[in-house]
């Protein structure tokens, strides 16, 4: 690993690059009350293997975990029910539409096309709604990003759930193909309410370590992932974690990485790293548009490509 200065030196720069195009971006508005959030916020923490946190800018805002929190329910629920079950009602390839897409699971499937998209995960609360209350999922994903802080913003969900007709509309769909058997308002909640989660960038670097570290807290070396989930959900971010541009940033960074319209990046670098982002002016597709810039730099800069052979 190189020395702490010049790691803070990379972040420095990483904030400046992210910075230089926060204005070729616009937060989310669909969710009424993520329009307020403040457009040039930008923060960026690094948790590492060998026990050091690095950070810079804005990492102690609170904003909601939109879909990151898809990571985290697809882990509760191959943990519980086993990847057999789980893949028989979601898939593994990228769909190549938006997030709240609902053309090609009518067209082109009978289930929705991987778990990072929204008929996906809302596929995934169904499951999950039966076994665990919301209060276990804030428990989980308290427990994995080790902050008992973690609690639904009610002003955001609220927001969402008075505009959630395409959620809505996914679901229905998902119903009367039978992929979810339970009760769709049920389902549609507890995706609402977990999307609703509020987190700061420390949290999702910290989630990212334990991915990184196969699954075991570094901090108590318990393990709380198992080494299979942990594999199977970062493929899963790599192909299909940055909605409709997943090949391009998987391309540019070579990161698995997750994003939320609240403007998270959740990024896992194996056996080195975890990586959190807030900054919530987005790119069209959706993606933190400062960080997926600066990831680019510090993946070249900290040699983070998954195919790196440096
Ligand atoms: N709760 C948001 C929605 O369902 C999450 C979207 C996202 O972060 O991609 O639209």
């Amino acid at each position: 690993m190189m020395k702490s200065e010049e790691v803070m030196r990379i972040l420095e720069n990483a904030i400046r690059i992210g910075k230089g195009v926060i204005r070729y971006g616009s937060v989310a508005s669909y969710i009424p009350e993520l329009a307020k959030a403040d457009k040039n916020k930008l923060g960026i923490c690094l948790y590492t293997i060998d026990g050091n946190q690095f950070e810079t800018g804005n990492t102690e805002d609170r904003f909601t975990i939109q879909s990151i929190s898809k990571v985290m329910a697809l882990c509760l629920a191959l943990e519980t029910f086993g990847a057999e079950f789980v893949f028989d009602y979601v898939g593994v390839e990228p769909s190549g539409e938006a997030f709240n897409s609902l053309v090609e699971l009518d067209n082109r499937s009978n289930r929705p096309f991987n778990p990072m998209i929204n008929s996906g995960a809302i596929t995934v609360a169904s499951l999950l709604v039966n076994h665990y209350s919301i209060e276990d999922m804030q428990k989980y994903m308290q427990d994995v990003c080790e902050d008992p802080e973690i609690a639904v913003d009610e002003a955001v969900f609220q927001s969402e759930m008075a505009t959630c007709a395409r959620n809505k509309a996914i679901a229905y769909l998902l119903k009367s193909k039978e992929i979810i058997d339970t009760d769709v308002e049920d389902s549609v909640t507890f995706y609402t309410k977990m999307c609703s989660m509020s987190v700061n960038a420390r949290d999702l670097a910290m989630f990212g370590l334990l991915l990184a570290n196969d699954g075991v807290q570094l901090s108590t070396g318990k393990r709380l992932i198992s080494s299979q989930t942990v594999r199977m959900v970062q493929t899963i971010m790599l192909t299909c974690g940055m909605y409709d541009g997943s090949g391009e940033f998987a391309l540019r960074t070579g990161i698995p990485t997750k994003s939320g319209v609240g403007g998270g990046l959740l990024s896992v670098s194996k056996k080195k790293m975890g990586i959190g982002i807030y900054g919530p002016s987005l790119d069209k597709k959706g993606n933190c548009i400062a960080g997926c810039e600066l990831l680019g730099y510090i993946s070249e800069a900290l040699h983070l490509h998954i195919f790196d052979t440096r």
